[in-house]
């Protein structure tokens, strides 16, 4: 056990890795999280609850195995709409002929498929505009009938089972939470998912109802993937413990200039509150098919992590692709590369926001601050609900944040966030104890070595969460590791 070699990450930015056929194996998760996964992703639009039950116990089972906090984020299709299943998995759709969408769950043909959405049904109209799988195919309305519409194909291409369908013209009339979600949500919670992935919202409210039902045993970690929830922002990333700029969907919806704009503007968003954001979505796509990124996905990574985003994640490549673990390496090795460029210091450097008025935060910026002019080797912070590690990371300081934490799913949580390595530990009841707890922890987890300094944030009085009002600078004792505990 003890002769293990502990696993710690030389970067800041966390990777995001979805699961599915191509990684869904106890040897497959292993070489992705020892590639640099710090997070898996489950995806409830995919796979029976049997399999993600499956997913759940491979995930917990590798975290025992490499005594590391793993995070599990569980992604709730929301109210996706997608066409129904063909009899030959798919079809081709020519352009300028007409296509039907209809109620009936028999599998489709050249002529028409499912899509099984009253609703939609009833509010679409003559010239409304439908896109099918990410875009890449057009519909337009040219018939309304009460089972039916009528469409005319304006972009032709093939068209596979489940394929999702966008409706920019329209606000959706559905609620956030389908019938779906609501059993999957409480599937994910029951088994201890860390972050339930929040789809399609487009009002505050929308995450108001998911919290309530989460009820603090998961982050919500909101996906804006709709240009309704780019319009009520501050008050979603207000209610929003997470955020992932979900390009996929927000790419289709909104016009692909709108994009990168979208992106920066998110990340400043969260940043500005100490909301962990991910950046996902056709990071390193070409990779699904190909052992290396192109030069523009590599650019794309890059920039995220120059922006100071929290994570960036990997869906297909990960999940169904042929060359899962080398997506994960190459990304670590991007990420990693930024983080040794003096640039992107600067650029983090000048995009920090001004801490707020409280106690954790003054504390946080003195933290970065005091470790930045001492050179220290980390910056170790006692955390309960791992919000002084939040606070901490908020500061983007140079030195790596270890947050020490009772609590297990409060460290798997804090995988998502930016420069913080998580370790589980007793609480400790003096300084003098949690200082010789710091010292020992950053030697064995190979942050420090004797004679380094660390800043060590705590709260006085011992025990109490929401405390945090003590910064010391300790110097890591001589021998193994300073005094053990
Ligand atoms: P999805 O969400 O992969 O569940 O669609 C991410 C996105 O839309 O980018
Ligand atoms: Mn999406």
């Amino acid at each position: 056990m003890n002769s293990r070699v502990r696993i710690r990450r030389r970067r800041r930015s966390k990777i995001i890795a979805t699961i599915g056929p191509a990684s869904a194996n106890p040897e497959m998760l292993e070489r992705l999280f020892r590639a640099g996964a710090d997070v898996f992703r489950l995806n409830f639009s995919h796979g029976t609850h049997d399999d993600h039950d499956r997913s759940f116990a491979m995930i917990r089972d590798l975290e025992r195995k490499l005594d590391r906090p793993i995070g599990i984020l569980a992604d709730v299709q929301g109210p996706k709409l997608r066409v129904g299943r063909f009899s030959g998995g798919k079809v081709q759709l020519q352009t300028g002929r007409m296509f039907r969408l209809d109620l009936s769950p028999n599998p489709g043909d050249t002529t028409r498929v499912q899509l099984a959405h009253p609703e939609i049904l009833a509010a679409a109209s003559i010239g409304t505009n439908l896109l099918l799988d990410d875009g890449k195919l057009r519909l337009r309305v040219v018939r309304v009938r009460p089972d039916h519409l009528e469409t005319e194909v304006v972009t032709g291409g093939v068209l596979s089972d489940r394929k999702g369908v966008n409706v920019p013209d329209m606000i959706l009339p559905i609620p956030a939470l389908t019938e779906k979600d609501r059993l999957d949500l409480d599937f994910a919670l029951e088994h201890g998912a860390d972050f339930i992935g929040l789809s399609f919202v487009q009002r505050a409210e929308d995450v108001a109802e998911a919290r309530e039902i989460a009820a603090g045993r998961a982050w919500i970690m909101t996906k804006v993937e709709k240009p309704q929830a780019l319009e009520n922002l501050d008050a979603i990333l207000a209610l929003s413990d997470a955020v992932m700029v979900a390009r996929g969907d927000l790419g289709v919806e909104l016009p692909p200039e709108d994009v990168p704009l979208a992106q920066k503007r998110i990340i400043r968003a969260a940043r500005q509150l100490g909301c962990p954001v991910v950046v996902a979505t056709q990071m390193l796509e070409s990779m699904i098919t190909a052992p290396a990124p192109t030069r523009a996905e590599a650019s794309d990574v890059a920039t995220a992590v120059y922006d100071g985003a929290d994570a960036v994640m990997l869906s297909a490549e990960t999940a169904a692709g042929q060359y899962p673990v080398e997506a994960v390496t190459i990304m670590d090795r991007i990420i990693a590369r930024v983080e040794g460029d003096q640039g992107w210091r600067d650029r983090i450097e000048s995009s920090r926001p001004a801490p707020e008025h409280s106690t954790a935060d003054a504390l946080a910026a003195a933290a970065r601050q005091v470790a930045h002019t001492v050179g220290a080797a980390a910056i170790c912070g006692f955390t309960s609900s791992g919000s002084t590690a939040r606070r901490a990371a908020r500061e983007r300081p140079e030195a790596p944040i270890i947050g020490l934490t009772p609590s297990l799913p409060v460290a798997r949580r804090l995988a998502v966030v930016w420069g913080v390595h998580a370790v589980v530990t007793a609480e400790t009841h003096t300084m003098t104890e949690t200082v010789s707890r710091c010292s020992r922890v950053a030697v064995t987890e190979q942050f420090a070595k004797p004679g380094q300094d660390l800043v060590v944030l705590a709260g006085v009085p011992f025990g109490q969460p929401g405390t945090t009002n003590a910064l010391r600078v300790a110097r890591v004792r001589g021998g193994s590791g300073g005094t053990p505990v």
